[in-house]
């Protein structure tokens, strides 16, 4: 997210459940690409969880620098066209205002619906949960959010051929097999600006 005004952020809570390791109950510890430590000093970091209802996909952390390098790998018309159905499907600016204003420190509100369609989370088949972190903390600015399949399929269908062999090519790289999934589409892969 691109933003001029100096990053300071003074909403978070430690991490919750929701967004820790399905595996452990405690907060991811390090980045899925570089393998840095997450938890003590380090760099902002995203958290991507993909859910079926209650069961966990996809679950993973990535630190902002392996971030911005995979999607600087990605061609420019491909990264474009993503921005521009964010662009077009929510104002994240009025959304992070909102929020702050009615659920400073309560993620329930901020994952309620998806970011771009709306629609809540008993209505969708799967949907991905996106956080920021730093260190135990999540934040609260333009995430947390959730993000439904359909959404997702419909922004990876907006990445070019080459963008999306890159994508898979990480994936399988760094997350492994992705779950099947009734439709063509590999939870948790979300690409954001
Ligand atoms: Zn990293
Ligand atoms: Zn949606």
């Amino acid at each position: 997210m691109s933003d001029d005004e100096p990053f300071y952020i003074n909403d978070y809570i430690e991490i919750p459940d929701l967004f820790r390791s399905f595996e452990t109950g405690k907060p991811i510890s390090h980045c899925v690409d570089c393998g840095m430590p997450l938890l003590e000093e380090g760099p902002s970091y995203l958290i991507q969880k993909a859910y079926r209802k209650n069961e966990v996909l996809v679950e993973y952390a990535q630190c902002f620098n392996c971030y911005e390098e995979l999607i600087e790998s990605y061609s420019k018309q491909t990264m474009n066209k993503i921005w521009d159905f964010f662009l077009d499907s929510c104002d994240f600016e009025s959304r992070k205002q909102k929020l702050l204003k009615e659920a400073p420190r309560d993620f329930g509100p901020w994952i309620e619906n998806c970011l771009t369609c709306g629609k809540g989370k008993d209505e969708v088949a799967s949907y991905t949960l996106v956080g920021q972190c730093e260190g135990p903390h999540l934040l609260f600015y333009y995430m947390p959010y959730m993000i439904c399949e359909e959404c997702q399929i419909r922004m990876q269908d907006l990445m070019s051929t080459k963008s999306r062999d890159i994508w898979d090519r990480w994936y399988e790289e760094h997350i492994g097999t992705p779950p099947v999934m009734e439709k063509d589409y590999t939870p948790g892969k979300v690409v954001l600006v």
